[in-house]
């Protein structure tokens, strides 16, 4: 998703040289968070794919594909990227946008038909025919948004669900432990068992199924499927920790350069601006992925263009519910709550300023809380002065946000301000 943008920025800024895309498989580009959509049966295969079957993207922008020829091996020192076929590419700039793969726990595994991840539209397959079968048991590790999803598949299919995590509580990363405690009360409801705190060791065949052990030696648990939805570890295995930086993923500057001149990095590979905290993160969502590629393609074409940061947002809807978590709800060190007619929201502060939220079937607000807050983050963390014109305008996002009412007046109050000026729009 990424690599696509990052074309579109390259041919809009005026570059006229070569490009050329490695790909792992001879697929058109796919959206991965469209997979669990399709295995559910809600789309058509052929959606997982925006830009279709034939990726005309492609030949829009006059880019090379080259289809079963992932990297292995990435010299910056070299200017060159070697593919699995043993062939050697050179460059004069590089990207790499090869996005995260499905993080598996470090397990005792004596199987691995059963134990499915999702990501690729070979698991969608995979997810697909499991969900056909209508398993009878079937554990979750991962009290993530993925896994969420998942659970909800496999409740809809008849299934018995089990949903475990290390952490104690659902959403552990975009949910405070209160709002957690609303989700979880509503799960019990309707049928899933809850198994936090707790960390899974070992997977193994027996006859009764799938053995699944934990480390703090509570009794294993028999189950057909497992879905490993312990999150994601971006897919930088090709590059040389010696010659480029990275932590988690390849640290990039606000023009998605990494520590070596010419070699970028975008998605779900790159760690940039987290806007939440002002640190270097991977912000692992796709308005994220897209908004960085571009970015990454109008520099290397010569642009000279500050991608600011992302506010890490997730929007889920299982089992009847909305959620919606802003921001990091373990950096607040005050929030404020309500709760009305099964509604929940709750506002997180740190330094006495507006840092994140979650909303509980607040679902209409949340984008525009969202993007006010991205906005307020972007003028507060601004140090060169080149703030917009437009925001610049608005010297006092934080109050603007302050004055944002949980109970849904938020949108109302933001419109009415908003007509005083024809600076902004959410
Ligand atoms: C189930 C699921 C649900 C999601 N839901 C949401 C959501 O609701 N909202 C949201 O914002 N985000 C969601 N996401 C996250 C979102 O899909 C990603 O953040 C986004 O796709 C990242 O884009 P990317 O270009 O970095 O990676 P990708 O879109 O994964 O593209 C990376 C590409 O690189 C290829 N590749 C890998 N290794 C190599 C190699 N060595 N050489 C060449 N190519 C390689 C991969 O095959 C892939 O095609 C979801 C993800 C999943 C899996």
């Amino acid at each position: 998703m990424a690599a696509v943008e990052a074309c579109r920025g390259l041919r809009e800024s005026g570059f006229c040289g070569e490009i050329d895309i490695l790909a792992p498989d001879d697929l058109p580009t796919y959206n991965p968070m469209l997979v669990t959509y399709y295995a559910a049966g809600l789309i058509d295969y052929s959606a997982m794919f925006p830009y279709g079957d034939s990726n005309e993207v492609f030949s829009r922008y006059g880019v090379r594909l080259h289809k079963r020829s992932p990297a292995v091996k990435l010299s910056a020192a070299g200017r060159a990227v070697t593919t699995s076929n043993g062939e050697t590419m050179r460059f004069d700039k590089c990207l790499i946008a090869s996005g995260a793969s499905p993080l598996i726990p470090p397990i005792e595994r004596m199987s691995t038909s059963r134990i499915l991840t999702i990501r690729t539209v070979d698991d969608a397959m995979r997810l697909k025919s499991a969900l056909e079968k209508k398993p009878q048991r079937v554990v979750v590790v991962g009290a993530s948004m993925v896994g969420a999803k998942l659970t909800e598949l496999f409740l809809r299919a008849g299934s018995d669900v089990v949903l475990a995590d290390r952490a104690d509580r659902i959403f552990p990363l975009s949910a405070h432990p209160d709002c957690s405690r609303i989700i979880e009360e509503r799960l019990l409801g309707t049928g899933v068992k809850l198994r936090f705190s707790t960390e899974i060791s070992r997977a193994a065949d027996t006859p009764e199924g799938l053995e699944i052990c934990f480390k703090n030696d509570l009794e294993p648990l028999y189950a057909d499927i497992l879905l490993m939805c312990a999150g994601v570890r971006a897919n930088i295995g090709f590059v040389d920790r010696d010659e480029i930086e990275t932590r988690q993923g390849v640290l990039v500057d606000c023009r998605m350069e990494s520590s070596v001149p010419g070699i970028y990095a975008a998605g779900d590979t790159a760690q940039g601006t987290d806007l939440s905290s002002g640190a270097k993160q991977i912000v692992g969502i796709l308005s994220n992925a897209r908004r960085q590629g571009y970015a990454a393609g109008c520099n290397m074409a010569g642009a000279n263009i500050e991608y600011a940061g992302e506010l890490p947002h997730n929007i889920v809807h299982f089992l009847g519910m909305n959620f919606v978590g802003i921001g990091d709800p373990n950096c607040c060190d005050r929030c404020e709550s309500m709760e009305e007619g099964g509604r929940f929201a709750q506002i997180f502060y740190r330094d006495g300023k507006i840092c994140g939220a979650n909303m509980l079937d607040f679902f209409s607000e949340a984008g525009t809380f969202k993007n006010a807050l991205r906005k307020s983050k972007i003028l507060s963390n601004d140090r060169s002065g080149h703030v917009s014109q437009a925001w610049g305008n608005w010297p006092d996002w934080q109050n603007i946000l302050a004055r944002m009412d949980p109970r849904g007046f938020m949108v109302l109050r933001l419109r009415s301000l908003g007509q005083q000026s024809n600076h902004i729009s959410f």
